[in-house]
């Protein structure tokens, strides 16, 4: 007997909102299957996929070689936990730490984990590397900043929903401006106590937000003066997402920890990690951090799988051309409309401002219509809508979608 029914859409929502948690809002489509950029509903509508799962699935859904590296692992070991050595972690390291440049590397599961990680390694190295008194190491964070979901990173947000109520709060963080580095100045002058800066390189969840050309570059050079560790999470935009592998590959800028999640995988299983050299990484001795699962057989096998489609099928040079030809495609749409004010974006890591108020419906309205017209997006932050396809998705499709998105905008011009 199995448990599994065939459910309509309808009845899986209602199983949803019944017996579950109602800590997401989710647009009204259900989906049970997903291939490259497409997604199909429990009626078996077919959708292009514009969100990627957060840009976790940058490869495409259930890409067949990463499906069968899991399949595969998962038939000979999934589990033993770090208590025992296991034949795939080392593999994944060497080939992890080879394909973005760092000495070690720490793995997790999910992107906050990681997160949490990078933050106890750059308190520890501030301790007892850097010389700063107990307790009093202080990390530099970004306003509108998005680094998960645990009470701690929950600390350092300035969003309401996120924060209120869940206190009391972790201290240990200064919020400054993001894309302004005279304020990253004054606060690493003012302070003889920080520890590190932790930024995106492009903040994705606050609205896609780009900072200028040269903020990455500068920011990094102010930390090195300064003895700071700059900690890039590049959990959403990293993995080929902007059109380089990395977001501060734009840039040149080598971050002191690399956090990554999201696309590591795929999408197909929670793998995440931080990177850094042996003059950080050392000095997490044994007993000191750990995960269950962080670092399992299945995780290892996904993950090497993942990264080398990422080489093989040139995901990054396709978001770079493919990026440039979305917004090329909306701009000229946005030249003259009423209900767009603009798009930006990196790579296949875009956004659209749609001119109305941030509590207003109207983005919703249009996700909605879109689903409608064959292709899923999600606003973030009320008025704003990103748009991030599977990275393998081709020329033909992107003009296709391109098309569904400025029809449904027409609907919605006064
Ligand atoms: C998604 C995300 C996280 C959190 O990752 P989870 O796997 O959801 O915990 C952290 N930072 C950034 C930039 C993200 O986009």
């Amino acid at each position: 007997m199995t448990v599994v029914e065939k459910l309509t859409s309808q009845d899986a929502m209602a199983l949803e909102n019944q017996y579950g948690a109602h800590n997401y809002h989710p647009l009204p489509v259900v989906l049970s299957r997903g291939e490259g950029v497409f997604m199909w509903d429990a009626e078996g509508k077919k959708y292009y996929d514009f969100l990627s799962a957060y840009s976790a699935v940058n490869q495409g859904h259930c890409h067949p070689r990463i499906v069968n590296a899991m399949t595969e692992q998962a038939k000979k070991l999934t589990l033993t936990s770090r208590a025992f050595y296991n034949d795939m972690l080392g593999q994944f390291e060497r080939y992890a730490t080879d394909y973005f440049g760092f000495d070690k590397l720490l793995p997790m599961n999910t992107g906050a984990e990681a997160v949490e990680t990078a933050i106890k390694i750059c308190r520890k190295w501030a301790y007892e590397e850097k010389g700063i008194p107990e307790e009093q190491a202080q990390i530099i964070v970004c306003k509108n900043n998005f680094h998960g979901r645990t009470t701690t990173i929950i600390s350092f947000s300035n969003d309401e929903d996120a924060r209120k109520n869940f206190g009391p709060y972790t201290p240990g963080f200064i919020k400054i401006e993001y894309d302004d580095t005279e304020a990253l100045e004054k606060a690493l002058e003012s302070d003889k106590n920080i520890a590190g800066f932790l930024v995106e390189p492009i903040q994705g969840e606050a609205g896609v937000y780009v900072p200028s050309e040269g903020y990455l570059t500068k920011a990094k050079a102010l930390c090195k003066k300064h003895g700071v560790l700059f900690i890039a999470d590049e959990i959403q935009t990293g993995i080929a997402r902007t059109g380089e592998l990395l977001a501060v590959d734009h840039e040149n800028v080598k971050p002191d920890m690399l956090i990554l999640g999201k696309a590591i995988s795929g999408g197909v299983y929670p793998v995440s990690a931080v990177l850094a050299n042996d003059a950080v990484m050392d000095v997490i001795k044994p007993g000191q951090h750990g995960s269950t699962f962080g670092g399992n057989p299945v995780a290892a096998a996904v993950a090497m799988e993942a990264l080398e489609v990422v080489k093989d099928e040139k995901l990054a040079e396709n978001a770079e051309r493919l990026g440039q030809q979305f917004r090329s495609g909306l701009n000229d749409y946005i030249k003259t409309s009423k209900i767009v004010k603009l798009v930006r974006g990196k790579g296949l890591l875009n956004a659209i401002v749609i001119n109305d108020s941030e509590e207003s419906e109207t983005a919703w309205n249009i996700c909605v219509a879109l689903k409608e017209n064959g292709l899923l997006a999600k606003p973030t932050h009320g008025n704003i809508i990103r748009f991030a396809p599977p990275l393998v998705i081709n020329e033909e499709q992107l003009a296709d979608c391109v098309s569904i998105i400025k029809k449904t905008l027409k609907e919605f011009e006064g």
